[in-house]
């Protein structure tokens, strides 16, 4: 089965006395024995349910659909990406070890390692994983884990996924990676060889812009770890929203392909103009594309407030993977905590526009930056 036939036919069959075509919500805290005897069947394992931040029947549906998406044996979903991420990470590390992460991670993840975990005694490398050698120098005798992202935000430089796995082979190391912007349509990075993939579902998962989800997949072994730190630290997901984003998954591949190819349309389009000074967009993430994400830096010329202004139905987001066309502004949202010079070193300024393509029609969204751009260069 292709990847496009599966992702509709995941879906567990819970329901097996009414038959519903889909899974119910069992919007439910807790579940109900008749006899302590069968309570007891509970810890032998012969009743699947006891009470919902230990499991429930969506959000386990989710994490498993997601790890069949991915290629993988096992997966939970959380309460977010970023719960998703510690799990993960709390799964191979504790206290005294150390990990190697990518400078340039998405700005929530890259506190929760630096500030969060340090409190809890792990300490983090952040090097450039685009660097081999950087990788390479930074492993101590307390290395357990290299963390990076399928593609970097906002300026979507591609991991060398091949490359982590055979570092983390040679010195004997974890490997997680957050697939958020690839999503498995586009790289399933756990096939590739990486130990544990984490996914804010609350973007293309989800799709819909309406939830706050995480999932995380990988071995039995890893995963059955990570769901007893989810377990105890409270980070499960509600039932509503596990089936809210198991529904947004039936579209991915409908949604993912043509978000990016309207990607490609307007980076054709942004590549040719002159007020335009910089286009970042892959070229090498996969064969089915390279994302839905393209960041460009307007010229000098232009006034940005105004184009900000002058996109008509494009809002300012500061998210991204809705089914809608938005753009976001790193310099005052994702990207504000860094100092001034930290930001230039990695090439943001005010003139930096992320855009998530949606599923408009090309023709349209293209209009609406044409005439942006146009307006901006006007004042
Ligand atoms: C949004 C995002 C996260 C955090 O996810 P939440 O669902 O907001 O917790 C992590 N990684 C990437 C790449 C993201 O875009």
């Amino acid at each position: 089965m292709k990847f496009t036939t599966s992702i509709v036919h995941n879906q567990l069959k819970h329901d097996q006395k009414l038959k519903s075509k889909v899974t119910p919500i069992y919007q439910t805290s807790a579940f109900s024995f008749g006899s302590l005897e069968e309570l007891e069947g509970f810890y032998e394992g012969n009743a699947p349910y006891l009470y919902s931040r230990v499991g429930n029947p969506n959000t386990d549906e989710l994490g498993t659909m997601v790890a069949k998406m991915e290629g993988a044996p096992s997966g939970i979903a959380t309460s977010s990406g970023l719960s998703a991420i510690l799990a993960g990470i709390l799964s191979v590390v504790q206290a005294g070890d150390h990990i190697i992460a990518a400078e340039d991670l998405y700005g929530g993840t890259y506190h929760l390692i630096k500030e969060e975990l340090k409190m809890f005694g792990i300490s983090t490398s952040f090097v450039n994983f685009g660097e081999r050698a950087e990788v390479e120098q930074a492993i101590t005798s307390k290395t357990k884990l290299l963390y990076s992202e399928t593609i970097s935000n906002p300026f979507l430089r591609v991991e060398d996924v091949k490359g982590m796995v055979e570092i983390a082979k040679q010195y004997k190391l974890f490997t997680l990676i957050d697939n958020t912007f690839a999503t498995p349509f586009l790289r399933q990075p756990y096939v590739e060889g990486i130990d544990l993939v984490a996914h804010s579902a609350t973007k293309y998962l989800g799709g819909h812009s309406d939830i706050t989800a995480g999932v995380l997949v990988g071995s039995e072994n890893l995963v059955s770890k990570a769901r007893e730190r989810v377990v105890n630290l409270g980070a499960n997901l509600s039932p509503f929203e596990a089936w809210l984003t198991v529904r947004g998954t039936k579209t991915l591949a409908l949604r993912m392909a043509k978000q990016t190819e309207n990607a490609h349309s307007l980076v054709e389009q942004l590549k040719k103009h002159n007020a335009i000074e910089k286009v970042y967009y892959p070229t090498e993430l996969s064969n089915k594309g390279n994302g839905a994400i393209v960041t460009i830096e307007l010229s000098q010329k232009c006034n940005i407030e105004k184009f900000f202004t002058s996109l008509q139905w494009v809002k300012i987001i500061p998210s991204l993977a809705g089914v809608e066309t938005t753009v976001s502004h790193p310099v005052t949202t994702s990207h504000r905590a860094l100092s001034k010079e930290a930001q230039e070193k990695i090439g943001i300024n005010r003139h930096v526009v992320r855009i998530s393509l949606g599923i408009e029609d090309a023709g349209d969204i293209n209009q609406v930056f044409e005439k942006a751009i146009k307006e901006s260069l006007e004042i």
